[in-house]
């Protein structure tokens, strides 16, 4: 089941993970612009996005895919330069010329909004963080590619390229899940699809636990963290990574407990923020919910809009880490 789905996808974040790397070592501030939210988009989030949307559509043709960017903020005026930036990057990637509006047309295939979408078209899509944790690529730290594939709201496979991070001693790591078939980590350098099963830390105490979360405070609340960590009995200091790395982290058993915290109350998480990286922690033997230990519901949209923060666990203590959340949270 979806063999052929992960072959592509595992090919497609291979390839994207290669544009990211390249991009991030020669990064200089002008491959920068600003997104009218302030946040910072360079020229490997639209290349990356490019290059996945363009194997998607060549495998699957008629599979939507609900992606972080579009190609609008490309064709403004003022950023020409990053457009050419990703049209030479994208072509050195497919090994081919392309034009612009080629790669302006894949970048625009990630749109999809399933809440708009009639229900046939709703039954199948991909939903695709080109580079998430943008923020940790600019410092040259973490970040993750995402790409997962949603079945009647469901996410039934998940592929996380996480080029900053090891396997055994090499750097750049893969982790694929498919639903009901475990989780896996590979390497970016190679072409195999065999892997390594990975599986949650088997940890049951809680207070021993490491807990991860984000680098940036304006993205999970920290104080909150810290306080349900005191009341955990948690000492060690917590783990904190950028990106989906932090779900990876859960699912090879490095840490234990993954909190995002709301900061705002009005703020959506967003599927492409934790598709792929929900599947690979539930498939390595882990649980994820919100902050209330609710399900996170992928069916609604371009966002967990039925949900409020989540919470990942190596499942052992979920229950406890939930109440512990609630008691500080008032929820
Ligand atoms: P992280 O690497 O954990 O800091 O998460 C990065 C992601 O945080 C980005 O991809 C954004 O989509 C998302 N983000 C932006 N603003 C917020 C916010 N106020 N609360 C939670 N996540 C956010
Ligand atoms: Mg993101």
């Amino acid at each position: 089941m979806l063999e052929q789905e992960l072959i592509v996808a595992v090919r497609a974040v291979r390839a994207a993970c290669g544009v990211c790397r390249k991009v991030q070592s020669a990064l200089v501030s002008a491959d920068t612009l600003e997104k009218k939210d302030k946040s910072p988009v360079t020229v490997a989030d639209f290349a990356s996005q490019a290059v996945i949307c363009k194997q998607l559509g060549e495998h699957f043709q008629d599979d939507p895919v609900v992606g972080e960017e579009g190609a609008d903020d490309l064709r403004a005026d003022g950023s020409e330069e990053i457009r050419e930036g990703v049209r030479i990057v994208v072509s050195q990637s497919i090994g081919d010329e392309a034009s612009e509006a080629a790669v302006l047309s894949w970048i625009d295939r990630g749109t999809f909004d399933p809440a708009e979408a009639e229900e046939k078209e709703r039954k199948r899509y991909w939903t695709l963080d080109p580079i998430d944790g943008t923020k940790g690529f600019l410092r040259k730290e973490h970040y993750a590619v995402a790409l997962a594939l949603i079945e009647d709201g469901e996410v039934v496979l998940g592929v996380l390229g996480c080029p900053k991070m090891r396997v055994g001693r090499q750097q750049g790591a893969i982790f694929t899940a498919v639903r009901g078939q475990g989780a896996k980590t590979l390497l970016i350098d190679s072409d195999d699809m065999v892997g390594e099963p990975i599986t949650v830390a088997s940890r049951q105490e809680v207070e021993k636990a490491r807990f991860c979360e984000s680098v940036e405070s304006g993205h999970s609340n920290q104080s909150d963290s810290a306080e349900i960590a005191k009341k955990l009995g948690i000492t060690k200091e917590p783990y904190r990574i950028d990106s989906q790395c932090k779900y990876a982290a859960i699912g090879k058993g490095s840490a234990s407990i993954y909190l995002r915290l709301p900061t705002r109350k009005d703020y959506e998480e967003k599927i492409w923020d934790h598709a792929a990286g929900m599947i690979v922690v539930e498939e390595a033997g882990g649980t994820v919910t919100d902050v209330a230990g609710q399900p996170l519901d992928f069916s609604l949209g371009r966002t967990l809009r039925a949900n409020k923060g989540v919470v990942a666990t190596n499942g052992n203590f979920h229950d406890t880490v939930i109440a512990a959340v609630k008691d500080v949270l008032g929820v």
